[in-house]
């Protein structure tokens, strides 16, 4: 399998290029809007075309690059099916794999930063690959205050969904503001300051609910351009406006 994580720095997204060696087919998760020429510089760089973009939720720090890659080089938009999104190509549903080449996509429906949020699992033999979007970060996890967010159900999904994972299987996070790149569930359970030590329910949730952290400075426009697969919304402020203009939307 062929691997890149990528980085956008103004939200501190990663996005994860994994491509099949055999087909060229190849895939990106959770591509932002404002690095989509730099990740297809990087597929030409590779010889590589984009088949499909999977977003794991709908983002509230940043847009979405998938609407701007479809138009750029036709990849298909692929996302949890539940979030009935008109614009996306393939819903992707727990249980049923998306096929790149010879690789194998696995969503994970892992509700609690979002109402539908997923993460996708992949295992090529040699290495076990998860990417968590927001709903584990390395030493942390993602919000629970908006967007259908719920702290208990957060902590179901970590505990049932992504701790019963093998402990060796790598934890490629949607987010990380220190630099940090990769962790393991092993790391995240025994060091994960939110979750180590087996923390109850309901010392997560109070720790969840005291958190106060400030609006996301994007939120208003970014909910609704993700939720129409990364367009951008007339009220974009001109601050943000750079990857917007620089294209036209359609
Ligand atoms: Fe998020």
């Amino acid at each position: 399998m062929i691997f890149r994580q990528l980085f956008e720095p103004v939200s501190c997204t990663y996005s994860y290029l994994l491509a099949c060696p055999d087909t060229g087919a190849c895939a990106i998760v959770d591509p932002v809007i404002d690095t989509a020429e730099r990740d297809l510089q990087v597929l030409h760089d590779l010889g590589l075309t984009l088949t499909y973009t999977l977003d794991t939720h709908i983002h509230a720090d940043h847009l979405t690059g998938a609407r701007k890659l479809k138009r750029l080089v036709g990849s298909r938009i692929c996302g949890p099916a539940m979030d009935h999104l008109p614009c996306t190509d393939v819903g992707l549903r727990e249980g049923e794999p998306l096929r790149v080449g010879s690789i194998e996509l696995w969503p994970l429906f892992t509700p609690g930063h979002t109402a539908t949020h997923h993460c996708y699992r992949v295992d090529d033999g040699a290495h076990a690959l998860l990417f968590t979007g927001d709903a584990l970060l390395i030493d942390a996890c993602g919000r629970t205050d908006f967007q259908g967010g719920d702290a208990a159900t957060l902590y179901r999904s970590i505990h049932d969904k992504l701790f019963t994972l093998p402990d060796e299987t790598l934890v490629y996070p949607g987010h990380d503001y220190e630099g940090r790149f990769v962790s393991s569930i092993a790391q995240e359970k025994t060091r994960n300051p939110r979750l180590k030590d087996n923390l109850p329910l309901a010392a997560f949730v109070a720790l969840m609910n005291g958190l106060d952290l400030p609006y996301p400075r994007k939120m208003d426009f970014a909910v609704p351009g993700n939720q129409d697969c990364g367009r951008c919304p007339p009220d974009v402020p001109a601050e943000f406006r750079a990857p917007c203009d620089a294209h036209d939307q359609g």
